[in-house]
């Protein structure tokens, strides 16, 4: 019931962002407030990081190298976690968009979007819940991780317009009778720390019963160890990790459905502009398709 609730909420947060961008952007009076939220959180997140003085001075210079970075000619630093196969990992006989072995349709739009706007992409692989600080302390220019929209990040960042939807799946092994996500009760699931699978489970199950990896695959690999009952995980990520591993299966029952966007900086809606207008003349341009069919084969 809970869930159903959920998701409810996100295709409400995700169409109001399709609809109007102000919507995501917030009101004068919502955008003070949010900006506030956002500077306790970046101090929060300082302090346990257990971070000294210097903390301060080095967002300053972030901030910066970010306002520097602005305007044609300028890098596009996109922030990622490039461990989630097929939207971003790293392949060493490939040359990815920014020139370094990253590719992927995350990577790629990033890639295109930085054409469009006439600067150079440049992608930082960090872990995933570090990539909204990384945009709050101006260090990163966009988040393009295959992110959920979800109400809690909007407080955060701003999302750009939707450019795939996903759900989370239900990965298990061969012989295991959990056959959906009414199974999953007092069962032990692993996740990629910090994600909606993450989230959802956590509220759902208890955070008793949820073990956080820093890596989709690494769930997937205490899965086979046998060391947790479930994963859940965005479901290409999982059809190319059941597809890599023997003895696993990717249940049927979606467990909640959701949309991914480009985050930036709450309140730098010059950026979001250029990044909607981006996604849009891919949109219509067929290019997006094109991205998307590279990497996945049509079912
Ligand atoms: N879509 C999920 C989220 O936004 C997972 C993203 C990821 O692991 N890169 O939380």
């Amino acid at each position: 019931m809970k869930k159903m609730k959920k998701d409810i909420v996100l295709a409400a947060v995700a169409a109001a962002c399709a609809i109007s961008l102000a919507a995501c952007g917030g009101s004068t009076q919502e955008t003070t407030q949010a900006e506030t939220t956002t500077a306790a959180a970046a101090q929060e997140s300082k302090e346990e990081a257990g971070a000294g003085e210097d903390t301060s001075a080095e967002a300053a210079e972030a901030e910066t190298e970010s306002e520097a970075a602005e305007g044609a000619g300028g890098q596009l630093i996109m922030a990622t976690n490039a461990e989630f196969p097929p939207y971003e990992y790293h392949d060493s006989s490939v040359t990815g968009p920014d020139g370094s072995d990253i590719v992927g349709i995350d990577a790629e739009i990033a890639g295109a979007i930085a054409e469009n706007m006439g600067r150079e992409l440049v992608i930082e692989d960090i872990a995933f819940d570090s990539i909204i600080p990384e945009l709050q302390s101006g260090k990163a220019d966009i988040g393009a991780a295959g992110m959920t929209v979800t109400e809690d990040r909007l407080m955060n960042v701003d999302f750009s317009d939707t450019y795939a939807t996903a759900v989370q799946a239900i990965i298990v092994t061969g012989d295991s009778e959990i056959a959906g996500p009414d199974d999953l009760a007092d069962k032990l699931i692993g996740v990629q720390q910090g994600t909606t699978g993450d989230i959802y489970a956590s509220d759902d199950f208890g955070d008793e019963n949820v073990e956080r990896y820093p890596k989709g695959v690494d769930a997937v690999q205490a899965l086979i160890q046998g060391k947790v009952d479930a994963v859940i995980i965005d479901n290409e990520p999982a059809k190319v990790f059941v597809g890599e591993n023997e003895g696993l299966k990717l249940l049927d029952t979606a467990y909640a459905e959701e949309e991914y966007a480009i985050a930036v900086k709450k309140g730098n809606t010059e950026l979001l502009e250029q990044v909607n207008k981006a996604i849009q003349e891919l949109k219509e341009s067929g290019k997006l398709d094109e991205i998307v069919a590279k990497y996945i084969s049509a079912e």
